[in-house]
C-alpha cells in the first residue's frame, strides 16, 4: 500500500476504482437534479400548428394592404376560434375570424391583427395596423418538431428540462442511479448527539457534518453508528454498510494504538490502495475498494475539520463521478489574502476563508483558528483556500486559489441589474 501521497496521486486512485453508477427509471416529476441517462428524443411538434401569438383576429394580409389608422379597412368577423379549439373552415378572402392566444390559425389565414390595433363593430372588426407577413404567429413546430434532439444524456436536469420533458408527454425518465453512503462513526470517547456527555467525552458530529454533505449531491446516507475502539466492534457495524456503495468512516485510521480501522477494513476484504494524503487538514485519509462488490472504502480522519474537508476533496467528486456528473469539482477562484500567512513547505493547506468582493474584486479572510478540530472554522467561511505545498509565507494581498464550498455564494442580496 502507497503512503503519503499527493493530493492529485490521491485523487487518481480514486477516480480511478469509481464506477459510474447504474440508470433508474423515475418520475419526471421527482427528477429535478438528477442526471439524465438516455438522450431525449422528441416524440411530438411543439406547437403542434401554426397559431395565434395574441389575442386579436386572424387576417389574410393581402386584403390589407394600404390599411392604416387613418384609412381602416372593415372586415366582416365569420367565426371565433377559441384556445384549445378548431377554425370550423378556411379563411376566404375579405374575411376575418376572431382569434385567441394560443388558438390555431385558420387555414388561408396569414398574419393576426392584435386586439388593440383594431376597433370591434356589429359582426364586423375595423383593422388600424397592417400586419407584417405572419406577423403575432407562432410557427407549428418552432420549438420543437418531431425526432429534434432536445436534451442529452448527461444534463443535470433543472425545472425547465422537466417542463420540456413533459411537454413531449414524458411523465417518466432514465436518471443515473444516487449512490448509498453506509457513516461509521469510530472511538470510545464519542457519544451521540442526544446523549448526556461528561467531560472525558466528545459529542459525535461528523456523521451529521457527512450524511448532510451527501444528501447536498444527492446520494443517499444510512447511518452506521458509533462503534467503539475494538475490532470486532467496528467490524460488525462495517459489515452493515457492506451493500451500499460507498463506506465512509471516520476516526480510527491513524496510527495511534487504538486505531483499529485500517486492520479491519483489510480483513472484510478491502484492499486499501493508499493510507496518507500530503495535505492539512487531513493527513491520515486511507481509501480502498472492497474486493467482492467494487465499493468503495474512505477511512477519514476523526477531527471534524479534518473528516469535511477531506470529504470536500477526495468523496465528493467520487460520488459526483458516479451520480453521472461531468463537473466534479466545486467552482475555484482567485482571491486576495487579507492576512499574512506563514506554512510549513510539504503538504498542501486548505485554510478556511470567508470570501467578499469588495471593487469587483474578491478577498479572502482566514477564518481564525485553523485547528482542525475547530469544526466552527469552517462555518465562519464560505471558502477553502489552497495554498500549495512548497508555499511558507504568503503576504497580504496574495493571490491565491479558493475553492467555494458555499453553493449560494453567487447568490445576491441586490438584484444587480
Ligand atoms: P482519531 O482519528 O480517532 O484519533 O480522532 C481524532 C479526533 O477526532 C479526536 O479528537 C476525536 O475525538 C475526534 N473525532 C473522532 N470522531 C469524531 C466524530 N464522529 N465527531 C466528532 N469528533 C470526532
Ligand atoms: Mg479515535
Amino acid at each position: 500500500m502507497r503512503e503519503g501521497l499527493t493530493i492529485d496521486e490521491a485523487e487518481s486512485l480514486i477516480l480511478a476504482a469509481t464506477p459510474r453508477l447504474g440508470a433508474e427509471t423515475i418520475s419526471t416529476a421527482e427528477a429535478a437534479g438528477r442526471i439524465l441517462a438516455e438522450s431525449i428524443e422528441s416524440t411530438r411538434r411543439h406547437p403542434p400548428a401554426d397559431c395565434s401569438a395574441m389575442d386579436g383576429y386572424a387576417v389574410r394580409r393581402a386584403d390589407l394592404e394600404i390599411t392604416s389608422a387613418g384609412n381602416p379597412t372593415s372586415l366582416p368577423v365569420v367565426y371565433e376560434v377559441p384556445a384549445g379549439g378548431h377554425a370550423e373552415r378556411p379563411l376566404e378572402a375579405g374575411e376575418a375570424a376572431r382569434i385567441f392566444t394560443g388558438a390555431p390559425l385558420p387555414p388561408g389565414a396569414d398574419a393576426v391583427v392584435r386586439q388593440e390595433d383594431t376597433r370591434p363593430g356589429e359582426g364586423r372588426v375595423e383593422i388600424l395596423v397592417a400586419p407584417e407577413p405572419r406577423e403575432h404567429v407562432r410557427d407549428g413546430g418552432e420549438d420543437f418538431e418531431i425526432g429534434d434532439r432536445l436534451i442529452d444524456t448527461g444534463v443535470v436536469l433543472g425545472s425547465t428540462h422537466l417542463g420540456v420533458l413533459a411537454s413531449i408527454g414524458r411523465t417518466i425518465v432514465s436518471v443515473r442511479q444516487r449512490p448509498t453512503v453506509a457513516i461509521l462513526s469510530s472511538g470510545d470517547e464519542l457519544v451521540e448527539p442526544d446523549r448526556p456527555a461528561d467531560s472525558g467525552q466528545i459529542v459525535s458530529s461528523n456523521s451529521y457534518t457527512l450524511a448532510a454533505a451527501c444528501r447536498e449531491i444527492g446520494a443517499q446516507p444510512s447511518y452506521l453508528g458509533i462503534a467503539g475502539d475494538r475490532p470486532e466492534e467496528i467490524e460488525n457495524r462495517l459489515r452493515a454498510g457492506l451493500r451500499a456503495n460507498v463506506i465512509v468512516s471516520s476516526a480510527g485510521v491513524s496510527v495511534g494504538d487504538h486505531d483499529h480501522v485500517r486492520a479491519v477494513l483489510e480483513k472484510i476484504g478491502c484492499k486499501l490502495q493508499f493510507w496518507g494524503v500530503r495535505m492539512k487538514p487531513g493527513y491520515p485519509l486511507a481509501f480502498g475498494v472492497i474486493e467482492s462488490s467494487g465499493a468503495l472504502v474512505f477511512g477519514l480522519p476523526g477531527n471534524p475539520v479534518s473528516a469535511a474537508v477531506s470529504f470536500e476533496e477526495f468523496v465528493r467528486p467520487a460520488l459526483r463521478k458516479m451520480m453521472g456528473h461531468r463537473a466534479l469539482y466545486r467552482p475555484v477562484v482567485r482571491a486576495r489574502l487579507t492576512e499574512k500567512l506563514t506554512k510549513r513547505a510539504g503538504r498542501v493547506h486548505f485554510v478556511r476563508v470567508s470570501l467578499e468582493t469588495r471593487d469587483a474584486e474578491l478577498f479572502a479572510t482566514p477564518t481564525g483558528n485553523q485547528s482542525s478540530g475547530i469544526l466552527t472554522s469552517m462555518i465562519r467561511g464560505n471558502g477553502l483556500a489552497v495554498i500549495a505545498a512548497e508555499s511558507e509565507i504568503l503576504e497580504v494581498g496574495s493571490q491565491v486559489d479558493v475553492q467555494i464550498l458555499d453553493s449560494n455564494f453567487f447568490d445576491q442580496t441586490e438584484r444587480g441589474f
